[in-house]
């Protein structure tokens, strides 16, 4: 048992601010939270917070671990004047170049950075093309070796010919049906569960669907795809199926309240309905957009069920919704950072449908997947104005402390293990990735 006292508690929605609160954290849970609600417990661990702040742990609701070791690349990259070109000199390429040992230094830093920024989940999307099956089990040793909740998937896709596809879906089944096996011998940790993976609709053929579809079926899990991230997957879609993108996936029965739409940049009124119609999700990634010139999502006020991803850039979430916010400012949006600190909130009902708890609030019968921040706000910090705290103060230097399932993962921005062979080992394999990909064949 944890007990926090006289915490400053700060809950994003509904937003509210509660100060000398208690809180009791025991079996993953926050079993009570309130004034005096520690009074007369024994715990094997007590912080008092001497009115410090806890708010819920932040969500990243979609992200590439397998990128992490990009960062600063240098290596041969021919001028990518397009998305797709950036797609096959870049990313193609980096992917095809991961080999176990390189995936594992890369999702164990980016662990390591969503902990460290506050980010208690990510729902990530996987892809390495040269190391296949048993990629997943790599994620899932990586969440849970440093206490990280989330979730993955293989991106499936024909770009390397139809048994690499074939592979893709499979790693999807193999990895939902380990979760299965452990949550029945009562072994699974709680923290990581399954999508099934597709890369986007264009590289994804009509038999790939249907696989996709058998996928779903015999797991009971969510698709996770980009679609619409360029103009050219809704052209692509029209030219050879003459359907809308998600017009299509909703024919191979692709869409339910389990899907995760990423981007979905250029989808017409008929998809957007589509999208609502199904309950599914679309997850924006402002950033990624803006670094790859494919336009800004203008439809997002309209949206049922929209969240914040990163697409590879970290598992800052901070800046992400700084970002996200300026952004559609830029463009002449009319939403305002309250309307961002919901799309920010919504991705805990994206894990409130995989993970089958609750999610994302201080309070009694939450999860507690929680931040200590020493945040020292200049002006009065009250429910109606946090968000606001957030887009022009804030940011992810205030946290101090991460706890996960109720477990301390970060304690005064100190992990509970050294990291620094983590990261000297991931900088060797970064060097070797960088090389890696200059070795392998552009005409792919
Ligand atoms: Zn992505």
């Amino acid at each position: 048992m944890l007990i926090i006292k006289n915490a400053t508690v700060v809950n994003f929605s509904p937003p509210e601010v509660h100060r000398g609160w208690d809180l009791v954290i025991d079996n993953g849970m926050i079993a009570a939270a309130g004034p005096g609600a520690s009074e007369g417990l024994k715990a094997d661990e007590v912080w008092d917070l001497n009115g410090d702040i806890v708010h819920p742990g932040l969500v990243c609701s979609h992200n590439h671990f397998y990128s992490g070791l990009s960062r600063g690349i240098l290596a041969d990259i021919n001028p990518s004047p397009d998305f797709i070109s950036i797609l096959k000199n870049l990313w193609w390429r980096l992917d095809r170049a991961i080999d176990k040992d390189i995936l594992k230094s890369s999702a164990l830093i980016c662990s390591l950075d969503a902990i460290r920024n506050g980010t208690t989940a990510v729902i990530d999307h996987h892809s390495s093309p040269s190391f296949i099956e048993g990629s997943l089990s790599v994620m899932k040793q990586s969440f849970e070796q440093t206490g990280l909740r989330g979730m993955s998937c293989y991106e499936t896709s024909d770009r390397n010919g139809m048994s690499e596809m074939e592979a893709g879906v499979a790693e999807n089944v193999r990895m939902a049906h380990e979760i299965d096996k452990e949550k029945e011998a009562g072994k699974w940790s709680g923290l990581y569960e399954a999508h099934i993976g597709g890369h986007a609709p264009f590289t994804i053929p009509e038999s790939g669907m249907k696989m996709l579809k058998d996928a779903i079926d015999a797991t009971g899990r969510g698709i996770h795809i980009h679609v619409a991230e360029d103009k050219y997957d809704a052209a692509h879609s029209h030219h050879h199926y003459d359907e809308d993108l998600l017009v299509r996936m909703d024919r191979h029965g692709l869409l339910n309240s389990k899907s995760l739409i990423a981007h979905g940049l250029y989808l017409s009124e008929k998809e957007r309905n589509i999208l609502d119609e199904r309950n599914s999700f679309l997850v924006v990634n402002f950033r990624s957009n803006m670094n790859n010139n494919v336009g800004a999502q203008q439809h997002l006020g309209g949206i049922k069920n929209a969240a914040l991803g990163t697409d590879g850039i970290g598992s800052d979430m901070w800046e992400e919704f700084k970002f996200a916010y300026f952004k559609h400012k830029d463009t002449g949006g009319p939403l305002w950072p309250g309307d961002f600190l919901n799309f920010l909130h919504n991705g805990n009902t994206l894990l409130e449908r995989n993970f089958d708890s609750r999610f994302g609030r201080i309070e009694k019968g939450f999860k507690a997947d929680l931040v200590v921040s020493d945040y020292r706000n200049p002006t009065p910090l009250k429910g109606e104005n946090i968000a606001g705290h957030m887009a022009f103060g804030q940011s992810a230097g205030s946290v101090r402390s991460v706890v996960i399932d109720g477990k301390v993962v970060m304690k005064d921005r100190k992990f509970p293990f050294d990291e620094k062979e983590i990261y000297a080992e991931a900088r060797e394999n970064a060097a070797r990735l960088w090389e890696n990909m200059n070795k392998l064949d552009d005409s792919k």
